[in-house]
């Protein structure tokens, strides 16, 4: 994933904040144990002492040298040891003096072996999804804001259920699927009306997914081909990290499919996005007002295919609730 100038800087200055606040939590220990056991800061000189008395074995004859590093070796570990008497005597683990770096490998530097280091990346990655998530107009919504008495309860013969009762098996199934989150989830395709709840149920979903530490993206389709568009042609500076993010966060999103306006950019970028994510076993939710044969009809047979195929299909029925939101 490529990122931006300011993206890389904020990362260095985040990795350099925790860095300096765990340096300064081991002074602290280190300045209180003093303060408890003021032999520490003796057995700490000590040590000082016979690192920098190693410095003059450079001037010596090659034998005298070995024997004054195995002097001072010797001399550096009982001063150890004796540190960790102490430490022991005041029932403080053996590491206690030591900083606790965030993230040991590079000693939250942000560079092990010449490279990022994992962490770094980490912090990238969190830092572009913030981002793609202030630029969406979609606001998180809570599964128990969703009412299920806004449904009608009048059996529908059609659907062999009422809509109240299938929104409930709907809602059931979206809560455990947020709640049970994991890279082998399965892909969601969310189909019906206009204003039957597939907005506020996704954006449950991605709300409650992305509080597990997962990366996730959320956007309307109109949106997101809108955004990959302008990367394609150069109009960000962005540089292919929106389409990477698309293709490889761990859940995406996509709303309202079918509003876009539909062209041949826009078709191969929507095979591209399903078909690379399916491949690599990542979860999609994407909700659409097209019912499967609009679906169909819309997008060629290979995208439909795909959707029909390998999504688990929700189709929500019902009236509009929006409407009875407002009367009430
Ligand atoms: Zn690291």
């Amino acid at each position: 994933m490529a990122y931006t100038k300011e993206m890389f800087e904020q990362a260095q200055q985040i990795i350099d904040a925790r860095r300096e606040e765990n340096e300064a939590g081991a002074e602290g220990r280190r300045r209180l144990f003093e303060s408890l056991e003021p032999d520490y800061k003796k057995w700490k000189t000590e040590m000082i002492d016979s690192i920098q008395s190693v410095l003059r074995a450079i001037e010596m004859s090659p034998e005298k040298a070995q024997t004054l590093i195995e002097e001072q070796k010797n001399r550096n570990l009982a001063a150890q040891q004796e540190i960790q008497v102490l430490l022991r005597k005041n029932g403080l683990a053996p590491d206690y003096l030591e900083t606790k770096y965030t993230c040991p490998r590079c000693e939250d530097t942000g560079v092990s072996d010449g490279k990022l280091c994992a962490c770094q990346i980490e912090v990238l990655k969190n830092l572009a999804f913030a981002e793609a998530g202030r630029k969406s107009p979609l606001k998180f919504s809570r599964f128990e804001d969703f009412r299920l008495d806004y449904y009608d309860d009048a059996y529908d013969k059609k659907y062999e259920c009422s809509p109240r009762e299938r929104m409930e098996t709907i809602l059931n199934f979206c809560k455990d699927y947020a709640a049970d989150f994991d890279a082998d989830s399965p892909s969601i395709l969310m189909y019906g009306e206009t204003g039957l709840g597939k907005t506020h149920l996704s954006l449950a979903i991605a709300g409650e997914v992305i509080g597990k530490g997962y990366h996730v993206l959320y956007n309307s389709a109109q949106n997101i081909f809108n955004e990959l568009q302008k990367e394609r042609f150069g109009k960000t500076d962005t540089n292919g990290q929106y389409e990477a993010m698309l293709l490889e966060c761990d859940l995406l999103v996509m709303d309202d499919l079918g509003a876009e306006f539909s062209t041949q950019f826009t078709n191969a970028a929507l095979y591209n996005i399903i078909n690379t994510r399916i491949n690599m076993s990542l979860p999609t939710i994407i909700s659409t007002n097209m019912n499967m044969k609009e679906l169909e009809e819309r997008y060629t047979r290979r995208i439909s295919s795909r959707l029909i195929g390998e999504y688990a299909a929700l189709c929500f029925i019902g009236a509009d609730v929006r409407q009875r939101k407002k009367d009430r």
